[in-house]
């Protein structure tokens, strides 16, 4: 069961009155998409201060080792609030879990208090120019060195590529006829050197992602994630948390929530409809959270909680859309939104897999189990 609103509610309360505070001393202005779109090392470094960052992370790492349902509550709360979350985004959704799991003790112990401490800033590196959805097609390669790896190749479309301190890289360590061979991870310090990161500026006005070059980078052997040539099997399972969180449906909460504390009558099947989804895709994703963390097969799980609800968030910008119709100018903070929803909306079913692949992802895993 998901957790209802009484669950963990000191916890909850605690998180809505530090955000309340936030926006009432000007800490962050709420924005939809805001684990995309909001970048601020400060309020990173805030909110971990609270011990509300790596917060699953043991106690002999630096973290709280508190639940995955605590962790839930909290980033539900970020997203609805339109925290800028982005700074510690992945490394709270993917890399602390990816080196509790497959990484070296001591990158453990070097990483992991920095990410609980909200200093550290990680991107992920997986699509390239000529391969997104194709991703077993990826040209980085690095080649073996005394020590380590040489490195070059480009990716793009790198959230917080440009802001990032490491990278995530998936790229080519041997050719194979099997092309789900032969992939490894190799972490990326962004500082050294022959790697450029060049933000790209999108519709918004802003530069949420980069693209990212690396020309002859070295990384030592203590930076390669698991198992050189098993970078497949590591990606597929780290996709699983990528894909399933509160963030595939809350991305348009903080228009949602101005939506819905609008009083009219005329507005109550719309806003019925969405509250009834918005319930059913929490209950689903935490329901796969939980297969995770049981230690059961989750991709197939996760990208269809992904497909159901990166469509809800499209569908919401675009019943709000008619819902209001021009009265959305009485109401200009909702209206800020919607314009700002409906710029995004495009790359909910793009980012993390497109919803093409998540069908073909899911069928498969399905076929195969
Ligand atoms: C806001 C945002 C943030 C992102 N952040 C990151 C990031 O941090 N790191 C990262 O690595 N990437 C990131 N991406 C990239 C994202 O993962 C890719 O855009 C996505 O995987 C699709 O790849 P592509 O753009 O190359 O499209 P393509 O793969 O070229 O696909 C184009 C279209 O063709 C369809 N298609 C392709 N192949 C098939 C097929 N076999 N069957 C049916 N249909 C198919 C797709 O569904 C899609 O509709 C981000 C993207 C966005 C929009």
């Amino acid at each position: 069961m998901a957790p209802a609103a009484g669950d963990h509610a000191a916890l909850r309360a605690d998180v809505r009155r530090f955000l309340a505070e936030e926006v009432t001393a000007g800490g962050f202005v709420p924005k939809i998409d805001s684990w995309v779109r909001g970048f601020s090392r400060e309020f990173t470094r805030r909110l971990a201060a609270r011990g509300w960052v790596g917060m699953t992370v043991p106690g002999r790492f630096g973290g709280a080792g508190r639940s995955h349902r605590e962790r839930f509550v909290v980033a539900e709360e970020l997203l609805a609030a339109g925290a800028p979350v982005l700074a510690h985004w992945a490394a709270e959704r993917q890399v602390a879990p990816m080196l509790l799991r497959i990484g070296t003790e001591e990158q453990q112990h070097r990483l992991l208090p920095g990410i609980v401490r909200g200093e550290l800033c990680f991107a992920i590196g997986l699509s390239e120019p000529d391969s997104g959805s194709d991703l077993a097609s990826v040209r980085t390669k690095a080649a073996r060195v005394e020590g380590g790896w040489e490195l070059t190749g480009q990716k793009v479309w790198t959230s917080a590529g440009h802001h990032a301190d490491y990278m995530f890289v998936l790229c080519r360590t041997s050719e194979s006829a099997q092309r789900h061979e032969g992939l490894s991870q190799l972490m990326v310090t962004m500082t050294a050197e022959g790697v450029t990161a060049r933000p790209i500026p999108t519709m918004s006005g802003e530069a949420e992602f980069a693209e990212v070059f690396f020309d002859r980078v070295f990384v030592p052997d203590s930076d390669v994630i698991g198992d050189v040539g098993r970078g497949w099997e590591q990606v597929t399972r780290e996709l699983g948390w990528e894909r399933n969180g509160p963030d595939r449906y809350l991305s348009t909460y903080p228009l949602l929530a101005r939506f819905f504390a609008l009083e009219d009558a005329c507005l109550a099947a719309v806003k019925g409809q969405l509250a009834a989804r918005l319930l059913a895709l929490r209950a689903l994703t935490f329901e796969v959270m939980e297969r995770s963390q049981a230690g059961l097969d989750f991709a197939a799980e996760a990208a269809l909680a992904k497909d159901a609800g990166t469509t809800f968030e499209q569908d919401s910008v675009e019943l709000i859309r008619r819902a209001l119709g021009s009265a959305v100018s009485d109401h200009p903070e909702l209206e800020a939104h919607l314009r700002a929803a409906q710029i995004a909306s495009s790359t909910f079913t793009l980012r993390g897999g497109t919803t093409e692949m998540l069908r073909t992802v899911t069928a498969r895993q399905l076929v195969n189990r």
